[in-house]
């Protein structure tokens, strides 16, 4: 802890006493809340809501058990099927978080004889499950096909250690990135894959709900969805609700059922989250859903246009995580600080959520954001920057 101080990252939680939208109480201030992954502004959807109390009023608080001793109930199973249905994919499995599925499933699939291909800048949930399977961790240089095909090719090169049995490679990526918002190029790595023979895993976290003529994710919008054998996400961030999911062939779910162990070994995720995701797919394949996400994109290129005019160093983003990537840990704490004196809030992100060097405001938009909402932001920024005129690049 000493050390944490004295480097100055220390973390702490803040209480919010309001529920997700797009305006929060903290602290006793209310906010315009830029921070929050609740991309359709699901969250806090009464018809969410209303699945999760009829959940509970027919099955209960609590799950009671994991899925295969007794906890497998029809909220799970409705979920899985509405899941099925949406990514248009054989089979799904949900689990208690998006995190659980990522070590569930890697873990499962690999072990010390194979080898994973990560991007340079995958998931905190991908990295563990990779040090966790044991299998050989290549990580290729972030979106690089160039780097990519280097890695594929010595996994190719590999004679295994136990004759007979051939070494399988996994690549994983991410298709939105969660800290810079930028999108993989996922026609190029599944090309990739398949000349190689590997498989490939997309954690479609902020895809989901989001990109896509159809809102099933990153993996629809690039034209590959028949071709990604594991597709992830999580039920907690455009779904509002909470929980994880894989998205695969019935014989990939058949096997997570009875191989992976953060499923296997977990109390079943409460029948209310269950269920008032199901309701947010609902929403989202609905006409409303386009509506939303047509919403969203339109917030998106306003203030993403604004603030490049404004100067602001955005990355390489085109999705609603919008990065003003200010690089100094502690200007980007000072900014964070100011916007909030000013009733804004977008939480700096430092090391070791990102590299050393690379601090920001990580600014998230939903479609329940309004144009005052953002002009009030693009004042603000503007007001700071006369205050601190710290340059930009
Ligand atoms: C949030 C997130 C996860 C984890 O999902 P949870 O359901 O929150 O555990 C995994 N991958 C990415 C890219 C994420 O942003």
């Amino acid at each position: 802890m000493d050390k944490i101080h004295s480097d100055g990252l220390l973390r702490v939680l803040r209480r919010i006493d309001s529920p997700q939208t797009t305006s929060i109480q903290l602290a006793g201030q209310t906010c315009l809340n830029f921070s929050s992954n609740d991309y359709l502004g699901l969250a806090n959807d009464p018809r969410l809501k209303q699945a999760a109390k009829q959940a509970i009023d027919q099955f209960g608080a609590g799950s009671g058990a994991s899925r295969l001793i007794c906890g497998s109930l029809t909220p799970h199973a409705d979920l899985e099927s509405a899941l099925r249905r949406f990514k248009q994919c054989e089979a799904a499995l949900t689990f208690s978080s998006g995190y659980a599925a990522a070590v569930g499933t890697i873990c499962a699939l690999l072990d010390k004889e194979d080898v994973i291909i990560v991007d340079r800048l995958v998931h905190a949930s991908i990295i563990d499950a990779a040090r966790l399977c044991g299998a050989k961790m290549r990580v290729f240089d972030h979106n690089d096909l160039g780097s990519l095909k280097e890695l594929l090719t010595w996994a190719r090169g590999r004679i295994s250690p136990t004759p007979g049995r051939t070494p399988q490679t996994l690549v994983v990526t991410e298709s939105v990135f969660s800290m810079d918002g930028d999108v993989a190029p996922l026609a190029g790595i599944v090309e990739l894959k398949e000349q190689f023979g590997a498989w490939l895993m997309v954690d479609e976290a902020h895809g989901t709900g989001v990109f896509g003529s159809q809102r099933r994710g990153a993996v629809e919008e690039a034209g590959i969805s028949g071709r990604v054998e594991i597709q992830m996400g999580t039920l907690g961030k455009a779904l509002g609700s909470a929980g994880g999911f894989i998205c695969g062939s019935q014989v990939l779910v058949d096997y997570l059922v009875n191989r992976a162990r953060s499923f296997i070994f977990s109390t079943a995720p409460v029948p209310a989250a269950s269920a008032a995701a199901s309701a947010a797919i609902q929403i989202v394949q609905s006409e409303e859903g386009v509506q939303l996400a047509t919403q969203l994109w339109r917030l998106v290129e306003r203030l993403t246009t604004r603030l490049r005019e404004d100067g602001w160093n955005l990355g390489p983003t085109r999705s609603p995580i919008i990065p003003i990537i200010l690089g100094d840990e502690s200007t980007a704490v000072s900014t964070a600080n100011s916007l909030r004196e000013r009733g804004i809030f977008i939480p700096a992100i430092r090391y070791p959520s990102v590299a050393r060097g690379q601090a920001r405001l990580r600014l998230t938009l939903s479609a329940s954001h309004t144009d005052q909402d953002l002009d009030h932001l693009i004042d603000a920024l503007i007001e700071l920057r006369g205050l601190n005129s710290h340059s930009q690049q």
